[in-house]
């Protein structure tokens, strides 16, 4: 089975000045790639600030503005669609299993957001069956490649992703 992705939400902490981000209030969230998954830390508006122009871009994977909810909310929130596009879009070309995996049920979301588009599939020399697809909004090709995942692996993967990203999909 392919590695699980391994998600740190560890606190609703400031990931600079370490002051508790209490429920209802705009922080930075972010995810930290790492050799196969990933990281999240937000960040109080008053040191992500005071970070140098442009870094937020290149130290990251992705970063979006969010707001840290009500305990009994979290399950209520969607995600917004250009997060779930961005992240999608960052995913190409990754080789890791789990990464695969999580590009591939994103692939599917938007698809069912009727953001995505199905085109054809057809198989590389290494035996991998890849979806051709378009992004409706700029047209723009994508690959995805098919991890044959089953219905509970899918259920999982789609899980993990709710929850890095805190809503649901
Ligand atoms: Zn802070």
């Amino acid at each position: 089975m392919a590695k699980e992705f391994n998600i740190a939400r560890l606190s609703s902490r400031c990931g600079t000045c370490d002051v508790e981000l209490p429920a209802g209030s705009d922080v930075m969230a972010t995810l930290t790639e790492t050799k196969d998954d990933f990281v999240r830390t937000d960040y109080c508006q008053a040191c992500w600030s005071q970070k140098p122009a442009g870094e937020g871009e290149s130290e990251f994977f992705c970063t979006w503005q969010t707001r840290v909810p009500e305990p009994k909310a979290r399950k209520k929130l969607f995600v917004d669609n250009d997060l779930l596009i961005n992240f999608f879009e960052r995913l190409a070309g990754a080789v890791e299993p789990a990464k695969v995996n999580f590009r591939f049920v994103l692939a599917l979301v938007l698809m069912r957001k009727r953001l995505l588009v199905y085109g054809r599939s057809d198989r590389r020399e290494d035996g991998s069956e890849v979806w051709h697809m378009v992004m409706k909004h700029t047209q723009a090709p994508h690959e995805v490649v098919d991890p044959k995942m089953d219905e509970a692996m899918i259920d999982q993967v789609s899980g993990q992703l709710g929850q890095i990203l805190e809503g649901e999909l």
